[in-house]
Order: C-alpha cells, then sequence, then structure tokens
C-alpha cells in the first residue's frame, strides 16, 4: 500500500489513507468485520499466524488496522493504538510510562478527568503529579526533577484555551531525558505537526472530531517509534480492544474530517468575532482569532486551514450566573451537553476556577464554552442574538427588583 503519510496535502491524504490505492477493486471501504474468535485452517497456520498479533478479535481486525493506518497517516505517526474512550488512550498512556516513584508534570489546564486520574490512581501507585501553568514554556526546565519521566502538554485546554510553547517544553523535557505527552483533541490528528513541534506521544479523543457525529465514543494514542512497544504491552496487559462497528463510525468521519474541520474554523470566526462586540463579554477564548489570547503561538505553531470549532468566553464580573443561564436556556440551536466536535453546535457553563491550581482568580467569572457546529452560520449567530436578548432581560428584571 502506499504510504500517504507525506507526499499529499491533509485533505488527499485522510480520503485515501488506510485503502488499498488504486489496484484495489470492489468496494471502496475496507469490509466491516465483527470478530472474536478467528479460525486457522490447520496447526501450521496458526503456528505461523502467532507472529502476527492478529490470531484472535481483540488484537484488531481488518477495519480497525485500516483505521489505525489511516490516523498514523493523517498525523504521521510510526504506530496507533485505538481504545474505548479519548480518556482510557490518555489513562493507557500514563500508566505505559510511569510507575512508582516516577514525576510527571501535568499541565494545569488538563481535562478534567485526566487530574482525576493523576490525584487517585497514580498517587495511589506512587506516583508523583506537579501541575504547572500552562504558559510556562521554557521556564518548565526549573521545574524538572531527575524522576521527572513525562511531561504532559494540552494546547489549547478544552476549557481556558492556553496556547503552549510544546517546542520549549520539548526542548526543556527532551534535554532531561522526559517525554512529551500531548492530548491533542482540540488539534485533531490534521492541525498541526505534533512530532515535528516535538511531541513524544499524540493522544486523541476521536470521540470529538474524527468521529464526528456524535454517535461512538474512542479514543486514539499515536505514537512515535521509540514509545510503540511499552505502550503497546500496557494496552495488551490491560486488555483493551475496540469494535469494529465503531471503527467503521470512525473510518467513515475521519474521511470527511479536513471538509469539515474547514467549515467549523470559518463560522467559529464568525462567532467568535460576533461575541467579542458584546459589551458583557470580557474575552473570547479562540486562539485562531488575531488578538485573542495564544493566537501568536497558535500562528507559528498550527495549520491555520484546520481549526476547530471550540471556543470559550469570559463574561464581565457584573454578570452573574443566573444571567449566563437565561442566554443558555434560551437558544434553539445550541445544545446543552458535554463532548464537542460533532456536526451539531453546543453551549455550556463553565468554571474553570474549580480545577485549577495556577492563576485560578483568572476564571472566577462566570463563563461560558461553544462549540460551532455545521449549521448556517448566520441561522447561529441570530440564535446567540436570542441568548444574549434573554441574558439582559434577565439584567434588566434583576436591577428592577
Ligand atoms: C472529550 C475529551 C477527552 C475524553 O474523551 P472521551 O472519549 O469522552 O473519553 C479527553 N480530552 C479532551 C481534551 C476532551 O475534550
Amino acid at each position: 500500500m502506499a504510504d500517504h503519510s507525506t507526499e499529499f496535502q491533509t485533505a488527499t491524504r485522510l480520503t485515501h489513507a488506510g485503502r488499498k490505492g488504486k489496484r484495489h477493486h470492489g468496494p471502496v471501504n475496507p469490509p466491516l468485520v465483527r470478530a472474536s474468535t478467528m479460525l486457522f485452517p490447520d496447526c501450521a497456520s496458526l503456528q505461523e499466524a502467532y507472529g502476527t498479533r492478529r490470531v484472535y478479535g481483540r488484537h484488531g481486525n481488518e477495519t480497525t488496522h485500516a483505521l489505525e493506518q489511516a490516523l498514523c497517516a493523517a498525523e504521521g505517526a510510526a504506530a496507533c493504538l485505538l481504545t474505548p474512550s479519548g480518556l482510557s488512550a490518555i489513562t493507557t498512556t500514563l500508566l505505559a510510562l510511569l510507575k512508582s516513584g516516577d514525576h510527571l508534570l501535568m499541565t494545569d489546564s488538563a481535562y478534567d478527568p485526566t487530574r482525576h486520574f493523576c490525584d487517585n490512581m497514580l498517587k495511589q501507585m506512587g506516583v508523583e503529579t506537579a501541575y504547572y501553568d500552562p504558559l510556562a514554556g521554557a521556564d518548565i526546565a526549573a521545574l524538572i526533577k531527575p524522576n521527572t519521566k513525562v511531561i504532559f502538554v494540552e494546547s489549547p485546554g478544552s476549557l481556558t484555551f492556553e496556547v503552549q510553547d510544546i517546542p520549549a517544553i520539548a526542548a526543556a523535557a527532551h534535554a532531561a531525558g522526559a517525554v512529551v505527552v500531548s492530548d491533542s483533541t482540540w488539534a485533531t490528528p490534521v492541525g498541526w505537526k505534533s512530532f515535528e513541534l516535538g511531541v513524544d506521544v499524540s493522544i486523541h479523543a476521536a470521540t470529538k472530531y474524527i468521529v464526528g457525529h456524535s454517535d461512538a465514543l474512542m479514543g486514539a494514542i499515536l505514537t512515535n517509534a521509540a514509545l510503540e512497544a511499552p505502550i503497546r504491552d500496557t494496552y495488551k496487559q490491560l486488555g483493551l480492544a475496540i469494535g469494529g462497528d465503531d471503527a467503521a463510525l470512525a473510518l467513515r468521519g475521519l474521511r470527511t474530517m479536513a471538509a469539515r474541520l474547514a467549515v467549523h474554523r470559518e463560522s467559529a470566526m464568525r462567532v467568535a468575532e460576533w461575541l467579542a462586540a458584546q459589551p458583557e463579554v470580557a474575552e473570547v477564548l479562540y486562539p485562531p482569532m488575531p488578538g485573542a489570547q495564544g493566537h501568536e503561538i497558535w500562528k507559528r505553531d498550527f495549520d491555520p486551514k484546520y481549526a476547530c470549532g471550540l471556543m470559550g468566553a469570559r463574561f464581565h464580573d457584573d454578570i452573574c450566573r443566573q444571567q449566563v443561564a437565561a442566554l443558555i436556556d434560551s437558544t434553539d440551536l445550541f445544545g446543552i451537553g458535554f463532548s464537542w466536535g460533532g456536526y451539531e453546535s453546543l453551549l455550556l457553563p463553565t468554571d474553570p476556577s474549580r480545577v485549577r491550581n495556577h492563576r485560578a482568580a483568572q476564571w472566577t467569572a462566570p463563563m461560558i464554552r461553544l462549540h460551532v457546529g455545521l449549521e448556517c452560520v448566520e441561522d447561529l449567530i441570530s440564535d446567540l442574538q436570542q441568548g444574549f436578548d434573554a441574558l439582559r432581560e434577565q439584567a434588566r428584571l434583576a436591577r428592577a427588583a
């Protein structure tokens, strides 16, 4: 099979990766395989198959392997392991790379369940986690201890959207013999060249843009060649596997991801600019928007064509949570719910100060997180206008009372 990892542009790679190329005739897509037991014609064939790691359903099948190959080609990874959720991709990787007595530097902007795992299971195992300011950059060198094995990054963070200086952090990590593990869900496999920037393991909640239609949960661990063996071994010991049906959904999503991201990005920029013009909004947290926090590093490190549709907005201190609830409850098109990366728009109240060790005071004002979906952006902006009208009405009633 042709290796589409380098010679074509992103959208082309996503369309062709993990398929058999021009010589393949028959259905366009790989077969959907549902399998536990695999049968062999005789003992000699069974013996031969032991070497291939493909003798049982848990070792994957034609459908899951096609998805693994496509994801490797999309991001330029040496290997891919698929897990039942984004969170299990994170926990599996940390379990593989850390042992009792080790030290982990975790970004303070990390996804909350990642923190929960560090503060509970890793702690019980004797792994110490220190949370660092996501804006640390090269200064992170001062936090590295002789037993620091992993520096975990998440850029931008999915609630506060700080853009981290990954090359500076990776240089400090590698100089000290530590590895960089990234929760790259916001970036997606095509939004940045993670491995060229210095990331060693790039993790995705494939649940988001890869699946892309809010109908399956999945995680992907994309690793460089050096770390494949320990991660694969832990994956195997934990007994992880995904089903063919979910792999087929993810593969189907991946094919259109570049086209979808282009629309998410266009619409998100329009929504971000509209939000920034509302007097109640103190700050829009969308790094692709010129002037936004982190925009300069984002411009340096990310592919501007494939930004995603997730952003935050922080209100002025005089806006209360009740007013924000009125806004959210009064929209018709924005669903209220967790996760993101599907075709639909979402809106949530957020409170990052709850889960921060550094600069918690920066995040005490009411905030919202928006996922800008594939609806017509004019409809989305009218819907938000309706929400802001409700917020203003709520404020007027409060003043009158
Ligand atoms: C959603 C998400 C996860 C977890 O993914 P699941 O598939 O829901 O387990 C991890 N990291 C980030 C940044 C996420 O947004």
